[in-house]
């Protein structure tokens, strides 16, 4: 019997995960934090999903946190700060045996909850797609990219990637997502924090070549110590190819913080300078950098974790 997907958060990524999967035929249902955005989903008559340009609307069938129906398969896709506290809220509902997905950005968040329900199959998600919501429960696909879906302690990918086929979800199985999140995590420490103190567009950053370099020998030296050599290798080379590709984009850091929405800091840059400390690692630049972007975000009247 086909399980069903609950998606807990229908922000960008989660609205692009449920359209598809619901188009595609599957069981599913949006849980939405309170009776309020209940309303105001049933209000907006679904989840819609603008892809090259058209526009379509998905009833995908939402509840609350509190609904009686056992989880079985969690899709999480809130933002890194929130998902533990968002898990907490279904908790009682997972059965036995559930597996929870997590599309986190960075880490930390992962490790809790994990860590939080042993019982469950926790499985960490890398994602390079690109969604942004131009309202409450319409979102934009903006962005082609690859799922990277794996376990930190499970070698063999569960059967129901047939259904990300089916739906049309790119995506791979790795035995090393570990290394997938922190290579996605040291470039977005070399990228996004200099974007928002610079306030400048991505291609901008090569005029400051000597800082970029500091800081990816500084990320270099980091995985090296957390055994992600892999991921380590060929950094700054990737760095300088993502600012050209991107080079008139702003950084996703960059948006949130001119949005006035909060940063996900403390599970990327953050992560990078805790994993310093627990190596010994002076890691000066990217402390300096931490504390440049805290500073930068308590004037902004923004939360700096
Ligand atoms: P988002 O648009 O802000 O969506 C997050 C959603 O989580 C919101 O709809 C929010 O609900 C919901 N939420 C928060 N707490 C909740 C709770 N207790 N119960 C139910 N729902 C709750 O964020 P996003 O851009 O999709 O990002 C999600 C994660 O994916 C982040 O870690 C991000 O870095 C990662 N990611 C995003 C993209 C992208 O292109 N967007 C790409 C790669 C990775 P409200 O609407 O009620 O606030």
């Amino acid at each position: 019997m086909t399980v069903t997907w609950h998606v807990l958060g229908a922000g960008s990524l989660g609205g692009l995960w449920a359209a598809r999967l619901f188009r595609a035929g599957m069981p599913l249902r949006i849980v939405l934090r309170n009776p309020g955005r209940l309303a105001d989903y049933h209000a907006a008559g679904g989840l819609s999903l603008t892809e090259d340009g058209m526009t379509n609307l998905y009833p995908v069938p939402a509840e609350l946190p509190d609904a009686a129906a056992p989880i079985r398969r969690l899709l999480v896709a809130c933002k890194a700060y929130d998902a533990e506290a968002a898990i907490a809220e279904v908790a009682p509902r997972l059965s036995n045996g559930s597996e929870i997905l997590l599309l986190q950005n960075g880490l930390g968040s992962q490790q809790a909850i994990a860590a939080r329900w042993p019982e469950s199959r926790c499985v960490f998600v890398s994602s390079t797609e690109g969604a942004y919501r131009q309202a409450d429960f319409q979102i934009v696909h903006a962005g082609q990219g690859q799922n990277w879906l794996g376990e930190p302690n499970h070698r063999n990918p569960p059967p129901w990637l047939d259904e990300l086929v089916a739906a049309g979800i790119p995506h791979d199985w790795t035995a090393d997502i570990l290394g997938k999140l922190w290579r996605k995590l040291a470039l977005n420490c070399a990228i996004n924090p200099l974007t928002v103190l610079h306030d400048c567009r991505n291609g901008e950053l090569l005029i400051h070549r000597e800082q970029l370099h500091t800081l990816c020998n500084e990320l270099r030296e980091i995985l090296t110590a957390c055994n992600q050599g892999d991921a380590a290798r060929g950094l700054e080379e990737e760095v300088l190819r993502v600012i050209e590709a991107t080079a008139n984009n702003y950084s996703s850091m960059h948006q949130d913080v001119r949005s006035g929405r909060r940063t996900e800091i403390s599970f990327l840059l953050g992560q990078a300078c805790q994993a310093a400390r627990q190596h010994g690692l002076a890691a000066v630049e990217l402390h300096k950098l931490l504390e440049q972007l805290q500073t930068f975000l308590h004037r902004h009247g923004l939360p700096a974790d």
